[in-house]
């Protein structure tokens, strides 16, 4: 479904990822670990084409990522992304933030648009706040309002950075929540999270990143319980 082969990306002199190889099979949940700097963002943003590469392949479903056009547009709607911060429009309600790009970018009408919205804002749980501006809801229920924009596109993998970081500890649960249940229904994900809880619920898979590389690619049990290298155990010596 994801598929990285020989991924070189620098910022100016910084090696950011070194020859990332990579194949997320359909369903899979993926979590992304790492020390702060370790290109894990950065390697979400590849994935979307958010950053170019400078060398290698992406593929989504097969089709490699254009490098820029109209192809890119479509492949953008195919790989959901969910930030840290929400990114909602602020003078548009929560319905309205939903169907925006349904709307522009496949070509739906807005009956059918708003529908499948308001579908989703119940399968996220806050179709009752539909017709409220983002800041008259908690950060919680902005964050699954972005979920749901995210999946009003039909894509075909979500990725997620930090979706939960920027949160008060409340509202952590009800996001994660959210998330599993997406896992659950065989949804492709690659999350970048620090979120034990949601790991051990849903991922089939743990990669480590230290400068810019896959250092320990795992099962969530084996990663957790005996990480090979230095570098994660001295990692998870620090956040477990
Ligand atoms: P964190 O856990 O802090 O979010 P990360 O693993 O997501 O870290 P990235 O954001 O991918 O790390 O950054 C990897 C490296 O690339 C860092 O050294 C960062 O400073 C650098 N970097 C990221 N974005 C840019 C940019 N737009 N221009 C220059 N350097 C950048
Ligand atoms: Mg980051």
């Amino acid at each position: 479904m994801i598929s990285m082969r020989n991924v070189q990306k620098h910022f100016g002199e910084l090696h950011v990822l070194r020859d990332i190889d990579l194949e997320v099979p359909k369903g899979q949940v993926v979590i992304v670990l790492g020390p702060s700097g370790s290109g894990k963002s950065t390697l979400c943003r590849t994935i979307n084409r958010l950053e170019p590469i400078d060398s290698g392949d992406i593929a989504i479903d097969g089709v490699p990522l254009p490098a820029e056009g109209r192809g890119l547009a479509a492949l953008r709607a195919d790989v959901g992304m969910v930030f840290q911060s929400f990114n909602l429009f602020a003078h548009k309600t929560i319905v309205e933030n939903v169907m925006l790009a349904p709307i522009k970018v496949r070509k739906i009408k807005k009956d059918a648009a708003h529908k499948h919205a308001m579908e989703l804002l119940d399968r996220v749980g806050i179709a009752n706040q539909a017709d409220k501006y983002p800041a008259q809801l908690s950060g919680g229920q902005q964050q699954r309002v972005a979920i749901a924009r995210a999946l009003a596109m039909n894509p075909k993998v979500m990725l997620f950075d930090e979706p939960t970081s920027a949160l008060d500890p409340e509202m952590v649960q009800e996001v994660l929540d959210v998330m599993v249940s997406l896992a659950k229904d065989g949804m492709t994900m690659l999350v970048v999270t620090h979120e034990m809880g949601f790991a051990r619920r849903a991922a089939n898979r743990v990669l480590f990143m230290a400068d810019g590389q896959i250092v320990e690619d795992a099962e969530p049990e084996v990663f957790f319980t005996a990480p090979k290298s230095d570098r994660a155990k001295d990692f998870l010596g620090k956040i477990l």
